[in-house]
């Protein structure tokens, strides 16, 4: 199991980097996106502008007094939204659990590419990488056990590197940062913080907790020491579109027969089942869409207590939602989705009638399959069609 499975993936001053691929004359000078008019705000600054106190947020004319040769380039933020949309691609061809923050910023939990790669950190790499030959853009990349220290990870990375914080030594990254990175300490409780002799997550980590309470409240005050504490227990969501993984088949000629009508099923929990395991996910709840010969379209769901993400498992769990159906026949359209998912855990808890032995098996077939491709080997049923 990985002790650090989350990353912070981040682009480095990313409208002014959309922007310098435009234009090759914006590269190694001080450059920043923003409105030019005389109330234009900066909106990116690139690292030569912030070297002269350049910020986000910050008047432009402000920025031009800081930094007078500061060229200031105005925002197109359908181009960065045309550009953030491929970097997320490319995240989610990683794994789909992948929680994005703004356009240029996502958390990743990489538990389930165990089977691809040798550490979070080589898959932290590895997206660098991608997103540095298939955008050429540069990003910064923190991998940690949770979101805080993976945000905190990325933020002393950049720009253009990577951090690793391992679990045993979070503590003492986290103890020597300002106490304003931390979540939710903006300027009002960085003042009441002030007054209490509080500059650093050190310095907080010392003041007892019904001081804390008493100055910030309780519920913040008790955010804030567990924060100090390096606990962070948040779970990285993924986006809506990544929730469930599905396949499915409209068929040139209506299906029809119990039989003919399981083989295509069988078929479709192989292509779901070798989707989710090329992602390292399991999933909870098994749906089932099936839309007969007159459009007439019906779902069932089951949400089953031990996730599932093999072929077997969904090609049986498929088949008694199959059987719940009054009439199934004919058939136009099959569907199999699996959604609640989460990265699959091995090894896999045993049940008393234990499927293991077919576990292995599914793993070997998984194996097969990766290195020589689909069709290498499937269940003998479907091997009668076109095998
Ligand atoms: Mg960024």
């Amino acid at each position: 199991v990985w002790e650090e499975p989350i990353l912070h993936v981040d682009m480095d001053s990313f409208f002014v980097e959309v922007e310098r691929l435009a234009d090759p004359t914006l590269r190694g000078i001080p450059v920043a996106v923003g409105g030019t008019g005389p109330r234009g705000v900066i909106a990116s600054a690139s690292y030569e502008a912030r070297a002269f106190g350049v910020r986000s947020a910050q008047p432009t004319a402000m920025a031009l007094q800081a930094c007078p040769g500061l060229r200031v380039v105005p925002s197109d933020h359908g181009r960065y939204a045309e550009v953030s949309i491929r970097v997320f691609e490319l995240l989610r061809s990683f794994t789909p659990m992948v929680e994005g923050l703004s356009v240029d910023e996502a958390f990743l939990d990489v538990s389930g590419l165990r089977r691809h790669h040798r550490s979070p950190v080589e898959v932290g790499e590895d997206i660098r990488a991608g997103i540095r030959s298939e955008l050429g853009l540069p990003s910064s990349v923190g991998v940690a056990a949770t979101k805080l220290m993976a945000k905190l990870a990325s933020e002393s990375a950049k720009p253009d590197g990577l951090r690793h914080v391992p679990r045993s030594g979070q503590v003492e990254f986290l103890h020597s940062l300002p106490a304003s990175v931390l979540p939710g300490v903006g300027p009002a409780t960085q003042a009441a913080l002030a007054k209490l002799g509080v500059e650093t997550v050190s310095d907080l980590a010392q003041v007892p907790p019904a001081t804390m309470e008493r100055s910030l409240g309780r519920a913040m005050g008790r955010q804030l020491a567990g924060l100090a504490a390096g606990i962070d227990n948040r779970k990285v969501e993924p986006d809506s579109e990544a929730k469930s993984l599905s396949v499915e088949e409209t068929f040139d000629l209506d299906l029809e027969g119990v039989e003919v009508i399981g083989s295509a099923l069988l078929a479709l929990a192989h292509r779901l089942s070798v989707r989710l395991r090329r992602s390292g996910l399991s999933g909870r709840t098994v749906t089932l869409k099936v839309r007969f010969g007159d459009f007439r379209t019906v779902t069932r769901s089951r949400t089953i207590e031990g996730p599932v993400d093999g072929w077997r498992d969904l090609s049986r769990i498929a088949g008694e939602l199959l059987a719940e159906l009054d009439a199934i026949e004919p058939v136009r359209l099959l569907g199999l989705a699996a959604t609640t998912l989460e990265p699959s855990s091995r090894p896999r808890q045993l049940d008393i009638d234990s499927s293991q032995g077919w576990d292995r098996v599914e793993d070997a077939v998984f194996e097969v399959r990766s290195r020589y491709g689909e069709r290498a080997i499937r269940p003998a049923r479907l091997l009668d069609e076109d095998g």
